[in-house]
């Protein structure tokens, strides 16, 4: 028996890393009659036939995570990159990243490149905010080089995923990392030539430094419909100390009075950037409860 991780699944056969060998794999008839899916990251135990390199999954190890979009297993961290310019930053989105990445539990890094590119100290702004929200923010630039060790860093010995606009630069900063990762991730991309959303296999590319990336991005649909009106506040973590501080039990944060949210926000120890975001998000999660 060895002890692997899933790389690739297509069409009922698992490929299966273990020091270095890929093995192609199919899954035990009683894994299929008990509905266990083996999903790309699963850490599995496999008996293997040494002269075909094929064989047999046997047992899928316990799941730290599951992520649906894209459907993989173990997963240990986000990456969300936004640009600085080109395209411009929007909070709004970024801010329902974050939420999503909150709920799903993963630890969660943003990435804002393209600093080349700042006239007007927008990136010290976006650093503030996302500082002050509690986040581990970086910077870098692809064109100039900058970041990249600490962006590596970041991915070493880890399974990421990558979120984020199309065109802010995800599948140029993995090119930095490593050059031949560059066939593989021009595909990092969510939609085909003629705009169309392909649908395709999802992938773990091995870092020669240590570590894997899905090479897909994750949350690129944006529903939020899951995350029930309650639990929203939880996902702004700065928000977190003063919940339970305000005059009103279930205090939505919205018109109530003596809201201990609201107040932070006047004092701008929470920024208001945020604050609109959650309210926007609140409003949004409560249309769609009412249908
Ligand atoms: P993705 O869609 O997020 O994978 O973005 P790409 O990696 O395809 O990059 C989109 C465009 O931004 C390409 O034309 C890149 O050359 C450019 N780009 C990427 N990183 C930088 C950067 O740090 N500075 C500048 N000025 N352009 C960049
Ligand atoms: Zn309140």
């Amino acid at each position: 028996m060895i002890k692997g991780i899933i790389t690739k699944g297509i069409g009922g056969f698992y490929y299966i890393e273990a020091n270095g060998i890929i093995y192609e794999c199919r899954a035990r008839g009683r894994l299929r009659k008990e509905k266990i899916i083996p999903l790309v990251g699963d850490k599995v135990m496999a008996t293997i036939d040494c002269k075909s390199a094929k064989g047999v999954i046997e047992e899928i190890l316990e799941r730290d995570t599951e992520l649906i979009r894209p459907p993989v297993a173990n997963v240990d961290q986000v990456v969300i990159v936004f640009a600085i310019q080109q395209p411009d930053p929007n909070l709004g989105l970024l801010d329902r990243f974050l939420v999503m990445a909150e709920s799903e539990m993963l630890d969660i890094t943003i990435c804002f490149n393209k600093i080349d590119l700042d006239n007007y100290n927008r990136v010290q702004e976006l650093k503030n905010i996302y500082m002050h929200a509690n986040y581990h923010v970086i910077t870098t630039s692809t064109k100039h080089n900058i970041g990249i060790d600490a962006f590596k860093e970041i991915l070493k010995d880890k399974v990421t995923v990558f979120a984020g606009p199309s065109g802010v630069g995800k599948s140029s900063l993995l090119n930095t990392t490593q050059p031949n990762l560059a066939l593989k991730t021009g595909e990092i991309s969510q939609k085909n030539e003629r705009g169309k959303h392909t649908t395709r296999h999802v992938e773990l590319l091995e870092l020669d430094f240590g570590g894997w990336v899905v090479d897909t991005p994750g949350f690129s649909s944006l529903d939020i419909d899951y995350i029930e009106v309650e639990e929203l506040q939880y996902l702004f973590r700065e928000f977190l100390p003063f919940i339970g501080d305000c005059k009103f039990k279930g205090c939505q944060h919205v018109n109530e009075p003596n809201c201990a949210i609201k107040e932070r926000v006047f004092e701008n120890k929470i920024c208001q950037s945020r604050y609109d975001s959650y309210l926007q998000l609140l409003q949004k999660i409560n249309q769609k409860r009412r249908y």
